[in-house]
């Protein structure tokens, strides 16, 4: 199966490494050995994986890992859940496919922990908190991904114009080293990637949630959390209890 270290080789050490292209080059090799891999994707609530799931499954088996102790509170964390999982039903209800959904445990106070003993309480969205944040979430899938035999381990965040997917990529490209999966590096925005997925979050009703999810970027946005809490208590009560 091919690694992207192996294409990251042939590319000039001097440039930007453009990751959607690596991307590209893989699904070729693919399809010229005719192989249609396993990738466990890491997924943080259901926009990113819209156009996602939409492109990767033309060339792969993909299953969804929802991996996010990061969110906060509970009900924002099981609204998002449901809202992921909904997706993929309504997905492959419509396109016949068999995209598949699994959960890590929702252990917020292992994040909350990690936040604090690495002082990254104070830290701006985008800054080390959130590259600790992507480590945390992406070491979770590799360690999934070799459980379960995949042949790679990826994000959907890299859809998010809001996420730097040159830091998500080199975390991924660096966790391959100790597991014994491979990274597949992406980049989901490029391509109309992002508009495909705000078409696609209409025609399927996709909940978009207005913070990215941690306790301390909502407070410094001033989010209400205790009104985020009402709407998805609602939310769950309402159709899925
Ligand atoms: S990056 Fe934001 S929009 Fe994308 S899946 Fe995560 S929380 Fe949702
Ligand atoms: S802002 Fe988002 S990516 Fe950054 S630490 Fe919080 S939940 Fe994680």
């Amino acid at each position: 199966m091919i690694n992207a270290d192996e294409l990251l080789e042939k590319m000039n050490p001097n440039q930007k490494i453009n990751y959607d292209r690596l991307l590209q080059k893989m699904i070729q090799t693919w399809q010229t050995q005719t192989i249609r891999p396993k990738i466990l994707l890491h997924s943080c609530c259901a926009p990113c994986s819209t156009y996602t799931l939409e492109y990767l499954n033309q060339f792969a088996d993909i299953t969804i890992y929802f991996a996010n102790s990061n969110i906060h509170p509970r009900s924002e964390y099981l609204r998002r859940e449901q809202v992921q999982k909904d997706f993929i039903r309504d997905f492959n209800a419509k396109n016949n496919t068999n995209i598949q959904f699994l959960s890590a445990p929702y252990e917020p106070n292992q994040f909350v922990k990690m936040v604090q003993e690495k002082h990254l309480v104070d830290e701006p969205e985008g800054g080390k908190r959130c590259s600790a944040c992507f480590q945390m979430r992406l070491d979770l899938v590799a360690k999934k991904a070799q459980e379960l035999a995949f042949d790679y381990f990826g994000s959907a965040l890299t859809l998010s114009p809001k996420k730097n997917s040159q830091v998500i990529n080199s975390i991924g490209i660096e966790i391959q080293k100790i597991f014994s999966v491979n990274y597949l590096p992406s980049d989901f925005k490029k391509n109309n990637g992002y508009k495909r997925s705000v078409e696609l979050c209409k025609e399927y009703n996709v909940y978009r949630q207005c913070y990215c999810g941690c306790l301390f970027a909502a407070q410094k946005q001033g989010i209400s959390l205790k009104d985020v809490n009402k709407e998805a208590t609602a939310f769950l009560n309402s159709s899925h209890q």
